[in-house]
């Protein structure tokens, strides 16, 4: 079974069994759940209306980004949405904004920190907003797996790459070793430019890609011409990453033991499933899902080629989507002449995205009108030099 979305999408009901953030009952995920004042209730019948007001306060003051993945009653008050690059990009072309409000996640308001200045003060409405795939690689983590090329003596042959989606520590570390960080649209000329630093594809050379090894397979595999033989997955829980010094000295992609948790879910069968279910479907996932999903797809690509296609798509035409459920929804709801279907036949939004809601930006408006600032995301400044190296590279590489 395949959901329709723009015909009769109905909220799944919540499950008795889920824990419940901020009642103390598990402190380790609880992160950034208390929050110093009053955060409104989401049953505040004002909510919208004092939104609007702590808005039209901050005026020129503020600048609100807003990522694709994020809810509709967020977006209704961002500025611009986009994809975490973007939004980023945006953030630094704002200079006269004084607060950027970062309606995403952890990295993506640590990379606006990065690329703001030091007199712009960049906020995450809610710290418990991280990202799965993000803490997937720890800093130390990749120190040893470091040490472990170094031993294998193949790290002067090998250059990290980082998807934007890591940690300004990751990314710093990625500058400090002459890499570079590449976004889901850009993955192709980033590891391009990264094998001619080390002899080119048809070399020798290696390239370390964190933290997500979907997204390096699948452009090494599909844009590169390599074969998964070429590519090996480095698991940090594990003594040498789970891997022989002969298994690293014959790989080409040392792919990061990573994933996301929503792109994660796809499944080879729901393409199959849709496919039989709505004949002459296209099928247009995301390259974070895994290999065999992206290679049964029709289309692949970041979730600005998925915009860009559903609005060049024909009257008429079906569509099943695999990305995150609010972009998704949002797409279906801008084509009502087109039958766009969500690949996954259960429904899955990103749990972290959705920690930014209506009640944290009204709180956190609220709270800059009345001169508080909470939730600053600050990047160490030695971590924010380095990472800023590795983003440099990136604005650099070509069609950019
Ligand atoms: S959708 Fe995946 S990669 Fe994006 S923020 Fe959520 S967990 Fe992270």
């Amino acid at each position: 079974m395949s959901t329709l979305l723009n015909s009769s999408f109905t909220e799944p009901s919540a499950s008795p069994a889920l824990l419940l953030l901020g009642q103390n009952k598990d402190l380790s995920s609880e992160r950034g759940v208390e929050c110093t004042g009053d955060l409104p209730a989401a049953s505040d019948p004002d909510l919208v209306a004092r939104a609007r007001v702590a808005r039209a306060a901050l005026g020129d003051r503020a600048f609100i980004l807003g990522h694709h993945y994020q809810r509709d009653e967020v977006i209704d008050f961002a500025d611009v949405t986009g994809d975490s690059f973007k939004l980023a990009r945006e953030a630094a072309a704002r200079p006269e904004a004084e607060f950027i409000i970062f309606c995403g996640v952890h990295f993506m308001a640590e990379s606006a920190d990065i690329l703001t200045s030091d007199a712009q003060q960049v906020i995450l409405p809610d710290l418990a907003a991280g990202c799965s795939m993000a803490d997937m690689a720890a800093i130390n983590q990749v120190e040893e797996c470091w040490d472990v090329l170094t031993d294998a003596g193949i790290a002067d042959v090998t250059l990290p790459v980082t998807y934007m989606n890591s940690t300004a520590a990751i990314k710093a570390f990625t500058g400090r070793h002459a890499g570079t960080v590449c976004t889901s649209s850009n993955a192709e000329v980033a590891l391009r430019w990264a094998f001619d630093q080390v002899g080119g594809v048809d070399g020798t050379g290696k390239v370390l890609f964190m933290p997500d090894q979907h997204l390096g397979r699948n452009t090494a595999m599909i844009k590169l011409g390599f074969t998964a033989a070429d590519c090996v997955v480095f698991d940090p829980r594990k003594p040498g990453g789970g891997l022989t010094t002969e298994e690293l000295r014959n790989a080409r992609m040392i792919l990061w033991r990573g994933h996301c948790s929503v792109h994660g879910r796809f499944s080879e069968r729901n393409v199959t499933d849709i496919r039989a279910a709505v004949p002459g479907i296209n099928v247009l996932v995301h390259p974070e899902c895994k290999n065999e999903v992206v290679e049964a797809a029709d289309f692949v690509g970041s979730t600005e080629y998925i915009i860009t296609m559903l609005n060049a798509a024909e009257p008429g035409s079906s569509w099943a989507i695999g990305t995150e459920l609010n972009l998704v929804r949002r797409v279906a709801a801008a084509h009502p002449d087109k039958n766009v279907h969500y690949l996954d036949s259960t429904v899955c939004f990103c749990s972290t995205m959705n920690r930014i809601d209506l009640p944290h930006l009204v709180w956190i408006m609220e709270s800059l009108v009345a001169g508080r600032t909470t939730n600053q995301i600050v990047v160490d400044r030695d971590d924010a030099q380095w990472a800023r190296v590795a983003l440099d590279q990136m604005l650099a590489l070509p069609g950019l």
